[in-house]
C-alpha cells in the first residue's frame, strides 16, 4: 500500500508546528522531498499529493526519473556531492544545486547552464562539524567563495547548506544550525543578497526550523527507509 500522501501530510504538519513554536510563518519553509534511490512512481505519488520540489543525490539515478516525469511541473534539486564530469548534466537538468563546495565546480555549472534557462540557484555547502571526510567548505572560507560564486553569470547564489554529522550530539548539531544562520547573516552584512538556509532532515528538522531553516530536506519520513 502506498502511504506517501499520508506521510507527506504528516511531515507538512510537523513543519507547521515547528514553525509556529519558533514564532515563524510556515510559509517561509520549503519542503524538499528527497527521493534518492526511490522509483519515479514514488515521486509521482508525492506529486499527486501536491509536492513540487524533489531532491536527488545521484545523477545516474535521477536522470531516468527526470525523463519519465518530464511532463510534470517538478522542481529538481541536486543535493549530492559534485564531480567535474557530472556538472554539465546537473546544470542542464536541475533548478537548484545545494552542495557547491569549490569555485571550480561553480564555474563548471555556470558555464554549462543553458542560455534558455534562468540562472541555476545554488547554495554553498558548509562543513560545520569539522570532519575532513564530509563535504562542504570550512566556515572560514565561506565568504571568499560566496563573493566569487555570486559573480558567476549563470548562477544565482541563494544561501548556505549544511548536513551535520548524524552521530553528533544534539548540542553540537544545534550549534551547527545556529552557526550556518550566523554565516548567512554575515554574508548579508557583506552586501550579498542571500536568503536560504538549507538544513534539517527527517531526524532533526524541528531543530533546524528553530534555528531558521528555509528549506528542509526530508527523505525517509516521506518515502520510507532506503535499502
Ligand atoms: C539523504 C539526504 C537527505 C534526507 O535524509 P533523510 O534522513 O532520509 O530525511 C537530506 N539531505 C541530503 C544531502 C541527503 O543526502
Amino acid at each position: 500500500m502506498n502511504q506517501i500522501p499520508e506521510r507527506l501530510a504528516h511531515v507538512q504538519e510537523r513543519i507547521h508546528r515547528a514553525a509556529m513554536a519558533a514564532g515563524r510563518s510556515p510559509g517561509e519553509i520549503m519542503l524538499l522531498a528527497v527521493s534518492k534511490t526511490k522509483p519515479a512512481s514514488d515521486v509521482a505519488a508525492a506529486f499527486g499529493a501536491g509536492q513540487r520540489a524533489f531532491g536527488e543525490n545521484y545523477l545516474q539515478d535521477a536522470l531516468p526519473k527526470i525523463r519519465t516525469l518530464a511532463d510534470k511541473d517538478i522542481e529538481w534539486h541536486f543535493i549530492g556531492r559534485l564531480q567535474s564530469n557530472k556538472c554539465a548534466d546537473i546544470s542542464r537538468h536541475f533548478t537548484w544545486v545545494h552542495g557547491i563546495d569549490s569555485l571550480k565546480h561553480a564555474e563548471q555549472l555556470s558555464s554549462h547552464r543553458p542560455a534558455e534557462l534562468p540562472p541555476l540557484q545554488v547554495c554553498i555547502q558548509v562543513n560545520l562539524s569539522g570532519e575532513v571526510t564530509k563535504g562542504g567548505v570550512d566556515p572560514t572560507e565561506v565568504e571568499a567563495l560566496a563573493l566569487k560564486v555570486a559573480r558567476l553569470p549563470r548562477l544565482r547564489l541563494r544561501g548556505l547548506m549544511t548536513m551535520p554529522d548524524p552521530n553528533a550530539r544534539t548540542t553540537s548539531r544545534d550549534a551547527a544550525f545556529a552557526g550556518l544562520r550566523g554565516l548567512l547573516e554575515s554574508l548579508r552584512a557583506s552586501g550579498l543578497d542571500v536568503d536560504t538556509l538549507s538544513m534539517g532532515m527527517s531526524d532533526d528538522m524541528e531543530a533546524a526550523i528553530r534555528e531558521g531553516a528555509t528549506i528542509v530536506r526530508i527523505g525517509t519520513d516521506i518515502f520510507g527507509p532506503r535499502d
